[in-house]
């Protein structure tokens, strides 16, 4: 799931000040907190608030969409709705709202959130935390299931770190767990030490810079093929 804040209400209301008729879009995909129906309907209810405060008559219309970011579920759900409208601000994550853009490129599609990470929902701690950075050439195998380069804020291939401290990473001032003390508990647990004094070369970041692209496999996009195949 996709790590995600809402911006402040007046950041969000400066960007659709100019419009008058704005369509809030809200995704049912992997945005996390949950960004609906229901926190479109808020948050237009919010923006016409501080629109009146200004003596504006701000009009607006929520709705929702399956994935923002499948550019064909995109399409269909909000192409009924957005010819009556200015401007749309999306609820979607950073993915979403660049879809939209494209798929709609004659109208400003704005973002109304933050997208902070790929992340995990730790219900036991009440955090989202980052488990995976996406780097394209996963290492975990070697590291018990713990990912270094998510979980060490310095990405090392090799550690702990001389900032290691009683089991603490020393960035962030000692209040998250070092990724590689946590690696030398799971491997010690499951008899694996050889794996930890492996030496690993340095990232290569080649594995992972931007912008990503990679084909949509055949056997994801054609499912009469598929059906064959099993038969
Ligand atoms: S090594 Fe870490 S960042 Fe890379 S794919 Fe594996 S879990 Fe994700
Ligand atoms: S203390 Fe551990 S998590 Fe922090 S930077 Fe050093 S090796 Fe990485």
């Amino acid at each position: 799931m996709i790590i995600t804040q809402q911006k402040d209400i007046d950041e969000i209301y400066e960007m659709v000040k100019p419009y008058d008729k704005i369509l809030i879009a809200g995704c049912d995909g992997c945005c996390q907190p949950p960004r609906s129906v229901e926190e479109a309907k808020v948050l237009g209810q919010l923006l016409e608030l501080k629109a009146r405060s200004e003596g504006k008559d701000l009009k607006w219309r929520a709705m929702t969409v399956l994935r923002q970011c499948d550019d064909r579920i995109a399409a269909t759900t909000v192409r009924p709705y957005i010819k009556d409208y200015d401007a749309v601000l999306s609820l979607a994550c950073g993915l979403g709202v660049v879809m939209l853009n494209k798929v709609f490129p004659d109208i400003l599609t704005f973002p109304a959130q933050d997208s902070h990470y790929g992340g995990v929902q730790n219900n036991g701690n009440n955090f989202y935390i980052e488990y995976c950075e996406s780097c394209g050439d996963c290492i975990i195998g070697e590291t018990g299931g713990v990912c270094p380069r998510a979980g060490c804020a310095k990405h090392l291939s090799n550690g702990p770190c001389g900032g290691m401290v009683d089991g603490m990473c020393e960035v962030g001032g000692y209040t998250k767990p070092c990724a590689w003390v946590d690696i030398w508990k799971r491997l010690k647990e499951f008899d694996r030490l050889d794996l930890f004094k492996k030496y690993r070369p340095p990232r290569d970041y080649r594995t992972s810079t931007s912008p990503g692209y990679l084909e949509i496999h055949k056997e994801y996009t054609n499912e009469e093929e598929k059906t064959e195949e099993k038969a």
